[in-house]
């Protein structure tokens, strides 16, 4: 049985007032979820502020990014130690913004993995396709792309240290949501890619949905056998909706 994961990806969105309350809203309101495992990933300066509000709570903060590089003359870069250094378990990678708006490519992203794990991080890899590549019916060659890129360089026990996020790109922040049918689709493609490599490995990686998901359709998602959890951008800025979301997940184990 995997323990489900909603994580919270805030973007660059926030202020020390709106992140202090943000916390609050999310603590006060967890007591009831015990099976689903909730985590932040807030914008890097106030990963110290997660710090201080979440530690001997149950809820892990991570990053929304890293460099590929360990230190030194990388102007406005942060590396993997830095936010282990506060307290972070975990990090995207690749996610679709990082991709588009700032040129990484699969390559980048793998590093990035890479370095993420040395770090002593649990990498959340995001991967999902445009509306074009979906329209030319090359969704799963995309994804397997995406996928073989850290298998290749981090062999498949990586994938097993880490998270997989299937994030069609036409739904992150666009209100379109796949439909429960296609996000189970592509995640039971993932997971039958991984299992090329190895059955363990395939059992227990934790896949989430991410693209526009909220209280609304997080009930019908999760009841997916191949939807772990979800990650959540927009809805994940409103402690209510949030927790809504997380319940959803709490229970459809
Ligand atoms: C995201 O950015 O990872 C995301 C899923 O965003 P949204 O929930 O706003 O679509």
């Amino acid at each position: 049985m995997r323990q489900p994961l909603v994580a919270g990806n805030w973007k660059m969105n926030g202020s020390l007032a709106s992140v202090r309350e943000l916390l609050a809203g999310i603590k006060a309101g967890i007591g009831g979820i015990s099976k689903c495992e909730v985590a932040v990933c807030p914008p890097y300066v106030f990963i110290p502020v997660a710090q201080a509000e979440l530690s001997g709570t149950s809820i892990p903060w991570g990053g929304q990014n890293l460099s590929t590089e360990q230190s030194g003359a990388f102007t406005g870069e942060v590396a993997g130690s830095m936010l282990t250094d506060f307290g972070c378990t975990y990090v995207l990678v690749g996610h679709s913004e990082r991709r588009t708006l700032y040129g990484e490519d699969d390559a980048v992203v793998a590093k990035k993995y890479a370095v993420a794990r040395a770090a002593g991080l649990k990498p959340v890899l995001c991967v999902g396709e445009t509306q074009e590549e979906r329209e030319k019916g090359i969704t799963e060659e995309v994804v397997a792309r995406q996928l073989d890129a850290v298998i290749e360089l981090e062999g498949v026990d990586a994938i097993g240290d880490g998270v997989i996020a299937y994030e069609p790109v036409w739904a992150i922040g666009t209100g379109l949501t796949a439909t429960p049918e296609q996000a189970q689709d592509v995640h039971a493609f993932i997971r039958n890619r991984v299992a090329e490599h190895s059955a363990d490995v395939a059992d227990k990686v934790r896949i989430l949905y991410g693209g526009s998901m909220k209280p609304g359709n997080a009930v019908e998602l999760m009841a997916k056998p191949d939807i772990d959890g979800g990650l959540i951008g927009g809805a994940a800025l409103k402690a209510e909706d949030f927790l809504g979301i997380c319940r959803a997940a709490d229970d459809s184990v």
